[in-house]
């Protein structure tokens, strides 16, 4: 997949050329690819022992996330998280793909939930059945995939509003969401629209331990704090 080549001009650019700046490389913020832009890409490349072809792809993108968002002390288990470093590296590099070539599309989704804390599952499960309002998930804690890092919920954000609207006008995006996700190795619930999850496991094998290969120190500290 190629995300970003010499010469595009995006928002993305923008956002790719802000991290830059913050991994100290001395560079305009204007949105456009030139070739100072790409001098840096070549360089965080080289630096990093990734291909260095001037192409912002997932792998890029991932070692981008990992050095500007280390993962953060998480205090409060019952909220909700975002933070791609608490998602098993196999799915983060997916989650990280997607999100950008749907950007790169012009397709409002953001990353509304990522790693999800068993203390939290009980609250979401709780509801509609011994607490008010309807039927969120029907996942117990340790039976949803985002307790293992291995799910991700996207969700449309429009006009400073998050929306799960499925109508007519947006349908097509979702559809595009599911099917760039499955490109990735994600797999889609037919009953949770925003949501997808590592391909290739199951439930059962999760709740033994055997989770997939590559874990890295990010995903694992994260598992054991939550494991407690
Ligand atoms: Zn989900």
């Amino acid at each position: 997949m190629i995300v970003l080549r010499n010469r595009v001009q995006d928002k993305l650019v923008e956002y790719l050329q802000k991290k830059l700046v913050s991994l100290q490389y001395d560079l305009l913020v204007d949105g456009s690819f030139g070739p100072d832009t790409h001098a840096a890409v070549v360089d965080f490349q080289t630096k990093n022992k990734l291909d260095p072809d001037g192409i912002v792809g997932g792998d890029t993108w991932t070692k981008i996330y990992e050095m500007t968002e280390p993962a953060r002390q998480v205090t409060v288990l019952s909220e909700r998280h975002t933070n791609v470093m608490h998602l098993h590296p196999k799915v983060r590099t997916a989650v990280v793909k997607v999100f950008v070539q749907l950007q790169s599309e012009n397709i409002p989704f953001r990353i509304f939930e990522a790693y999800r804390y068993p203390q939290r599952q009980a609250q979401l499960y709780a509801q509609g059945r011994t607490k008010p309002g309807n039927i969120v998930t029907y996942a117990r804690p340790w039976s949803s995939y985002h307790q293992y890092g291995l799910a991700v919920d996207f969700v449309l954000f429009l006009n400073g509003n998050w929306s799960w609207d499925t109508g007519a006008t947006t349908r097509g995006w979702w559809n595009r969401l599911h099917q760039l996700g499955i490109q990735e190795g994600l797999m889609r619930l037919d009953f949770e629209v925003p949501h997808l999850q590592l391909a290739g496991t199951s439930s059962s094998a999760l709740k033994q331990g055997m989770y997939p290969p590559g874990a890295d120190k990010s995903w694992t500290d994260n598992m054991k704090m939550a494991i407690g």
